[in-house]
């Protein structure tokens, strides 16, 4: 079949953020692509910073890594675990990136003497990048997420950019807008009115939307679905129901039953090779419901509470892996967040750990919650639980070991104590300049680098491969000084960078621990659905062998 032109649907918000306009993404894009087509999406984050790498996950949620090492939003992960696709830098702008490579052109002389205005070159740079992400993936729908919602100042050259993209390309570009009906508990009765003025708002922008998505608590009803129609000016099939879901996964399911798949279709004028097909996602899915048997895991992190509200989202990829191989094992994850300061205030409370199968411990910065993670991973050590560390929770590992095996009462990370007598880990070397210079954006060791994994260990049996390419995010490493004597005193370096200088995976051997491993890696980036990491089912593995006993 001739290859299709490709196709851009800009997916905005309106009323308030936070109802799903990542997961509308993801779920668009799925509903496509299972019908034959290439999909492929891009971010929009609105704000200044150059990338999301600079920020506090309280602020924006998880850092998400991409291949090519770009710090991104966690969207990013949704589109990767749905679509079942890699993204790159060429998926994602913020403002800042916008600004900067424009800055950059006009003292190259780029724009050959002109006055380089706000209005047209900053849409003009935005449509470049957007139909260059569509050229690269040789997409045949390229989905946009538009962060924020409409109306806010921020996102108003984005809105330019798709509005002038429509201009050209009339039968190419759609638009979409996830707007909120909420159901006042006083009143009882879903309210359309703030999702007209969204669609005013939208319009006053010069855009008209060809699709409503009606997010709300429940099903939007024929009334109000007449009534938005009429006064947002769409037809009534154009406006989809999205009621609350249990499982975002569900979500794909539920606006095929709308028709959204093929409505998209028949206003782009694209012919797909074939109806949707979502019935192995459909079977995975609705099986996850039924496990009955639970396999509880302690994720023992640093609190990131804003206000009164605990935010999860800032663990959100490590949550999916654990649920995608607790999926694939048949059984259902119940996690658990423990304040690694709990164990501070009250250390006899770390033997509350024994409650549940498996403990994990999280990436994370900084001094804080250290002290209570170390005593955790001392006991899940010493009492046999099964534990998994991600990128902190490896090195963490690492000074633990040192200071209660090796006795090196003063084991630390240069990221904590860079005066301490025995720095187990480290600041990488090229890391050193960065860091005088006060070079922080984009700067630490990011992205995917290859590994070889040790025979006979873990590891090894978990990948069943030789060699495994995992995405990083950090700025200090297990130092070599240390690696025999840590390995004489039975820890074991099962994964190693490809030259063996990097440490890449930390364990015990399996007649030691029935689960003891950390990785200097985030393998919780590359989980999705149908491709369970393997570290994570292993360590699962072991975690439900605890449970029956
Ligand atoms: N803070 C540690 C480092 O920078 C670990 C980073 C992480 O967990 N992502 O090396």
């Amino acid at each position: 079949m001739k290859r299709n032109k490709t196709k851009y649907i800009f997916v905005v918000g309106g009323v308030i953020s936070g109802v799903g306009k990542g997961v509308t993404v993801s779920s668009i894009g799925k509903i496509l692509q299972s019908r034959g087509l290439k999909v492929t999406a891009i971010k929009i984050d609105p704000y200044v910073n150059v990338d999301a790498g600079t920020m506090n996950p309280t602020e924006h949620g998880e850092v998400f890594v991409l291949e090519d090492g770009f710090e991104t939003d966690q969207d990013m992960g949704n589109y990767e675990r749905f679509l079942g696709i890699k993204l790159s830098r060429a998926n994602y702008m913020t403002t800042g990136r916008v600004y900067e490579a424009v800055i950059k052109k006009e003292r190259n002389l780029e724009y050959g003497g002109k006055c380089v205005q706000v209005v047209p070159h900053i849409p003009l740079e935005i449509i470049g990048r957007i139909e260059r992400a569509g050229t690269r993936a040789s997409a045949d729908i390229v989905v946009i997420e538009i962060g924020g919602t409409v109306g806010e100042y921020e996102n108003i050259l984005f809105l330019e950019a798709a509005r002038m993209m429509k201009l050209r390309k009339p039968d190419d570009v759609a638009f979409v807008i996830v707007s909120y009906l909420p159901v006042p508990s006083k009143v009882g009765e879903m309210k359309t009115k703030p999702t007209q003025h969204a669609v005013r708002a939208l319009s006053s922008a010069g855009i008209h939307p060809d699709i409503i998505v009606a997010r709300s608590q429940g099903a939007i009803d024929k009334k109000r679905k007449d009534k938005l129609a009429l006064f947002c000016n769409v037809s009534p099939e154009c406006v989809i129901s999205a009621p609350d879901v249990d499982s975002i996964y569900d979500i794909p399911l539920n606006l095929e039953r709308d028709h959204l798949g093929e409505i998209l279709l028949k206003k782009l004028k694209v012919k797909a090779k074939n109806g949707a097909d979502l019935a192995d996602w459909k079977k995975f899915f609705d099986g996850v419901g039924k496990f009955k048997d639970e396999i509880k895991i302690a994720v023992v992190g640093k609190y990131f509470d804003t206000g009164d509200f605990v935010l999860a989202d800032s663990y959100i990829s490590v949550i999916e892996a654990i649920k995608f191989s607790a999926y694939h094992l048949k059984k259902r994850p119940v996690l658990t967040w423990i304040n690694a300061k709990d164990f501070e205030v009250d250390p006899k409370k770390v033997k509350q750990l024994d409650k549940y199968d498996g403990v994990v411990v999280p990436g994370g910065f900084g001094e804080s919650g250290i002290a209570g993670k170390l005593s955790a991973i001392k006991y899940a050590r010493e009492n046999k639980i099964p534990y998994l560390g991600l990128c902190y929770g490896m090195q963490l590992i690492v000074i633990e070991y040192a200071r209660n095996v090796l006795g090196l009462k003063n084991a630390n990370t240069a990221e904590i104590d860079p005066e301490a007598d025995d720095l187990v880990i480290d600041i990488l070397p090229e890391q050193k300049e960065k860091l005088k210079n006060r070079d922080y954006g984009g700067s630490m060791r990011l992205g995917s680098y290859k590994a070889v994994l040790k025979d006979g260990t873990v590891a090894r049996e978990a990948y069943g491969t030789k060699e495994v390419s995992e995405r990083h995010r950090h700025r200090y490493e297990v130092n070599h000084e240390y690696v025999e004597r840590l390995e004489n005193a039975g820890l074991v370096f099962s994964g190693r960078s490809p030259d063996g200088k990097l440490m890449e995976i930390a364990e015990l051997p399996k007649r030691k621990h029935p689960f003891f491993l950390g990785t200097q890696f985030h393998p919780e980036f590359q989980a999705t659905p149908f491709a369970p990491h393997p570290l994570f089912t292993a360590f699962l593995k072991a975690s439900l062998k605890r449970h029956k006993k």
